[in-house]
C-alpha cells in the first residue's frame, strides 16, 4: 500500500528525514514510533502530500505521492493531531461539509456521510454542535470526517493523545475495528507502546533515521531482554537477564531445593523503544546479574 524508498527531507541545514526506505502492506496495522523531533509528521505529511519531498520516490496505493497528488489523496484519509472541523457546526452538517470538499453531491454525499457516522458509532449525537463534544466524541467525529471518502488507507497521528483511559480504549477498538471489518490499512503513530504493541508491523524512527523494524515479536526478541528474580529461602536475592523465558528453566532447576520466590518479567515494547532511542538502558536491561552461582554458570 506504501512504498517509500530513500526519502530525505531538510528544512535548512536540519535534516528531518535522512534517507529512510521502507514499506506497507495493505491491511495491515502499521506504527511509525519515534520520540518527538524523529520525524514522523514529516515522514506522514509527505505521504498524504500536504509536504514535499527534498528527495526519494514514495508510492501511495501505487501511485506517485509527488507526481498525482490528487489521486492520492482520493485513497487517504487523515486524522490530524489538532481538530480541523468547526466548532459553530454540528457534527453532520461538518461531515457534510468535508464530504462536498471531495466532489460528492446528492444522494451519493448523504449516503457517505451516514456511512461515516455508522461507522464511528455518533448516530445519537449527530445533530450537536462540533464544539460541544467530549475529547472522545471529537476524536470520533474526526475519524468519521477521514472515513467519509471511503479511504483505503486511514492515517492517524496520535489519535489518544490527550484522552483519558476509558476513551483511549474505546477510540483504539474503533480503529482495529475498521482495520479489522473493513480491511481498511492503518497508519499511526502513537506515544502509547501497548498500542503499537498490537500492530502487524513496526518501525521505530529516530533523528531521522530508521534504528529497528518488525513486528512487535520480532523486536521485543532483538531488543530488549525478560528479567527473571528468584529469592532463595536463605533471603538472598537474584536477578538474570534473559533473552528468552526458556532460559529461566535451567536457572530455577539449579535453585529448586531452596526457593522462596520467582518472578519473571517480560521485555516490553516499551523497553525497545528506551533502548533504541534513549541511548540509556532500559528496566529491563538495566540490573546486572547480582547471583555468583550465574556467573560461574556462564549465564549472561
Ligand atoms: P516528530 O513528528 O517525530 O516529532 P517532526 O517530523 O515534526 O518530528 O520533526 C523532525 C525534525 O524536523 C525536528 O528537528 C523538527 O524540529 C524539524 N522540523 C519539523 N518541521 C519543521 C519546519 N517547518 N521548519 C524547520 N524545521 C522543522
Amino acid at each position: 500500500m506504501i512504498q517509500i524508498e530513500s526519502l530525505f527531507k531538510a528544512y535548512g541545514n536540519i535534516k528531518a528525514v535522512n534517507g529512510i526506505s521502507f514499506s506497507v502492506k495493505e491491511g495491515d496495522l502499521f506504527s511509525l514510533l519515534g520520540t518527538n523531533g524523529a520525524g514522523k509528521s514529516t515522514t506522514i505529511g509527505i505521504l498524504t502530500t500536504l509536504l514535499a519531498k527534498t528527495s526519494g520516490a514514495v508510492t501511495v496505493g501505487g501511485i506517485d505521492a509527488a507526481k498525482n497528488p490528487e489521486r492520492v489523496r482520493e485513497l487517504i484519509g487523515v486524522v490530524f493531531q489538532e481538530s480541523v472541523l468547526d466548532d459553530k457546526l454540528t457534527v453532520r452538517e461538518n461531515l457534510m461539509v468535508r464530504g462536498s470538499l471531495y466532489g460528492l453531491r446528492g444522494a451519493r454525499l448523504k449516503s457517505c456521510v451516514n456511512e461515516a457516522i455508522r461507522l464511528t458509532a455518533l448516530g445519537e449525537l449527530d445533530t450537536r454542535l462540533y464544539g460541544r463534544l467530549s475529547g472522545g466524541q471529537r476524536r470520533r467525529t474526526d475519524i468519521a470526517r477521514a472515513l467519509v471518502n471511503t479511504p483505503r488507507l486511514l492515517f492517524l497521528d496520535e489519535p489518544t493523545t490527550g484522552l483519558d483511559p476509558k476513551t483511549r480504549r474505546d477510540i483504539w477498538r474503533l480503529i482495529r475495528n475498521l482495520q479489522k471489518s473493513r480491511g481498511m490499512t492503518v497508519f499511526l503513530t502513537t506515544h502509547y507502546m501497548e498500542e503499537a504493541a498490537e500492530s502487524d508491523d513496526i518501525v521505530i524512527i529516530h533523528k531521522g533515521e530508521i534504528k529497528a523494524r518488525g513486528t512487535p515479536t520480532q523486536l521485543k526478541a532483538a531488543y530488549c531482554t525478560d528479567l527473571l528474580k528468584i529469592t532463595t529461602t536463605d533471603g538472598r536475592y537474584n536477578e538474570y537477564k534473559l533473552r528468552s523465558t526458556l532460559e529461566a528453566l535451567p536457572i530455577i532447576e539449579r535453585h529448586k531445593e531452596n526457593i522462596a520466590n520467582v518472578e519473571i518479567i517480560n521485555g516490553t515494547l516499551d523497553d525497545v523503544f528506551l533502548n533504541l532511542t534513549s541511548g540509556k538502558n532500559s528496566l529491563c536491561e538495566f540490573f546486572p546479574p547480582t547471583d555468583s552461582t550465574a556467573a560461574a554458570g556462564g549465564m549472561n
